[in-house]
């Protein structure tokens, strides 16, 4: 149970990745401002938090089941947490999808909108009325800057990171009269399982119904330098959980923030040209036309960005 000062955090999707890091750091905050509800899916999966959370479980960190595709699950999670009271809701939980929209069905497709959009709108009608009540707290969402700005062969994840983006730019306005805060935390790549679940169902996919060419574009063009991408930009869960933290810490949080600062220019491209055709443009001659150069810039990027020399850019700060 949280000690009185203590800010309730509870946080979706944490038996893995940037949820299970948000969950330890803040949970390991020096000032022990922070009582942490840490949630995933299945408690069988929960030995990596249990270890990284080190004396801190049980202590400042307890774990609950939540599956965010359920309304029951969710209610009763809820309803188990003391007098329902949540002070920072942490919108982690999310799947990946990948590959060319022919060979991805509707059910699959609608799976990914369930945990990416309906999960965390889930959450929010969940936790939101007692916040309004209070005149107080505060909804991360992990979104990505996939949530910006559209990548080729990510078109599902894509459109369920926008739609988010959309839901949470209206709820914003209206929370803001409530004086509870809401911001959105825009990651690029960054090394976690679902880096490698989307690589092991990639090696897994038979491309059903998709022409020969559309294939080739998308495992010979688009999955190398992608992974040249992560390589050289990449940033590590830690960075997230850095960054997440300071979005909560902040006096007057900013909504959208953006975790790396490489990506700015290219989520600036969209709004320099209203037409749209500057971003769509520039990314059909990175991956169409400069796929060499690319590899070479992303080459060079990854040896100024190595350990060695690397101070990381975790923004905001
Ligand atoms: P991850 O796969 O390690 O973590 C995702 C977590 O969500 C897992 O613990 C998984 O079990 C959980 N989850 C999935 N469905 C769930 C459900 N129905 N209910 C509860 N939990 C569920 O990957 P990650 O990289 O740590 O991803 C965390 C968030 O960060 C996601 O929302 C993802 O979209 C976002 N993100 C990731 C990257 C990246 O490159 N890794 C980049 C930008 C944004």
């Amino acid at each position: 149970m949280a000690n009185s000062g203590q800010k309730v955090v509870l946080i979706t999707g944490c038996s893995s990745g940037i949820g299970l890091r948000i969950a330890v750091t803040l949970a390991k905050d020096e000032k022990k401002r922070y009582h942490v509800i840490a949630t995933m899916r299945d408690l069988k999966k929960k030995e990596k938090l249990v270890e990284a959370a080190g004396d801190t479980f049980g202590k400042s960190l307890t774990l609950h089941p939540l599956d965010v595709c359920s309304d029951d699950s969710v209610s009763q999670c809820i309803n188990s947490v003391k007098d329902r009271h949540i002070d920072i809701l942490i919108n982690n939980a999310g799947v990946g999808i990948l590959g060319p929209v022919e060979s991805i069905s509707i059910d699959q497709m609608k799976k990914v909108f369930e945990t990416n959009f309906f999960g965390v709108v889930r959450m929010i009608k969940e936790v939101m009325p007692d916040m309004k009540a209070r005149r107080s707290g505060h909804i991360i969402v992990m979104s990505s800057v996939m949530g910006l700005q559209g990548v080729v062969f990510n078109d599902v994840y894509t459109a369920s990171k926008f739609a988010m983006e959309g839901f949470c730019e209206c709820m914003a306005v209206q929370l803001m009269k409530f004086s509870v805060r809401l911001s959105m935390i825009e990651p690029g790549p960054v090394h976690t399982e679902f880096e490698t679940k989307m690589m092991a169902d990639v090696a897994k996919m038979e491309f059903p119904g998709v022409d020969a060419d559309t294939v080739r574009y998308f495992k010979d063009v688009y999955l190398p330098s992608s992974i040249d991408i992560f390589e050289a930009m990449g940033q590590t869960p830690e960075d997230i959980a850095k960054c997440t933290k300071k979005v909560i810490e902040s006096s007057s949080p900013r909504f959208r923030n953006l975790t790396n600062s490489l990506y700015t220019p290219i989520v600036a491209l969209k709004y320099a040209d209203e037409t749209g055709g500057l971003s769509v443009n520039t990314f059909y001659n990175l991956l169409f036309n400069l796929g060499p150069l690319m590899h070479i810039t992303m080459s060079i990027l990854k040896c100024l960005t190595c350990s060695c020399l690397r101070r990381r850019t975790v923004s905001p700060n």
